[in-house]
């Protein structure tokens, strides 16, 4: 398999997958999907009952107009930046999987009203570089005498056990489609024109009697302009050895090191497969 990039941005990545196959596209695009560790949070702890403001020593309620199971969730989806090189699963640390530096973080939020909590207020506790990546995010509305006290604990996991930890989103294969002109016998200029302009992407061109492609990667493969000439002019046929992939990540770690891991990831669970075919006797 080779791979080209046709578009690099922190978040955003397309690829061009020649020499290759759609099973291994496709398990290429199940691992980013489901496999791809990042930090998110899953424990929260809310402070019950009164709050006083040390300073005016003015008391507020705990309660907030939403449900403390609707905030941790909100909690959970915000993306927060992940060195994999740093941290791990809990599971696999060598703490054992008391806690440490290295499987998790811990952030609270300290908020009394009236006020709009955003993820910008949910603070981590030691290191700043672990702050959350959109911190314009609101999570709840506080009232007058409402306050928020709340401690959270952001752990390592993958989208298998949940979808607050998946770091690729959006994330599409498709293979590299053909469109083959050639004007049948009762086709006419007409049904040529028609056909050209069924195409929802608008890469086919009609001029003197002939249909032109303009661009043929921009083609979703949604066969309007084949299906639009019943005389069988155009044809469109994917190429099943040449794929584009392409997806954008939540920030938490950015689209070249999700690749990276995914691959690497594969590649493992190869070895281990290969490994365990070879022990059969
Ligand atoms: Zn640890």
């Amino acid at each position: 398999m080779d791979a080209t990039i046709l578009e690099l941005k922190p978040k955003f990545v397309k690829l061009e997958l020649t020499n290759t196959t759609a099973s291994q596209v496709n398990s290429i695009r199940r691992t980013l999907l489901s496999d791809v560790p990042k930090l998110a949070i899953d424990d929260v702890e809310f402070h019950l009952g009164p709050i006083r403001d040390e300073a005016t020593g003015k008391d507020y309620d705990s309660s907030t107009s939403m449900f403390d199971e609707a905030i941790a969730l909100r909690l959970g989806l915000l993306p927060i930046p992940t060195d994999l090189g740093q941290f791990r699963r809990k599971s696999e640390c060598t703490c054992g999987g008391a806690g440490c530096t290295h499987c998790q973080v811990m952030f609270s939020i300290d908020k009394k009203g009236p006020c709009t909590v955003y993820a910008k207020d949910v603070v981590p506790l030691g290191d700043n570089s672990l702050a959350i990546l959109e911190p314009e995010v609101p999570l709840v509305r506080l009232g007058a005498r409402q306050a928020l006290l709340v401690y959270a604990t952001a752990v390592v996991g993958t989208a298998r056990e949940h979808a607050k930890w998946q770091v690729t989103q959006a994330v599409g294969a498709s293979p590299h489609p053909h469109i083959k002109i050639q004007k049948h016998a009762g086709c006419t200029d007409a049904c040529l024109k028609r056909a050209a302009a069924s195409c929802p992407v608008n890469i086919l061109e009609f001029s003197s009697g002939k249909v032109t492609v303009t661009d043929e990667s921009k083609c979703i493969l949604c066969w309007a302009c084949e299906k639009s000439c019943e005389h069988g002019s155009i044809k469109v046929e994917p190429d099943e050895t040449k794929h584009y992939l392409q997806y954008e990540t939540d920030g938490s770690l950015t689209a070249r090191e999700a690749l990276r891991y995914a691959l690497k990831d594969l590649k493992r669970r190869f070895e281990e497969l290969r490994e365990a075919v070879q022990a059969i006797p």
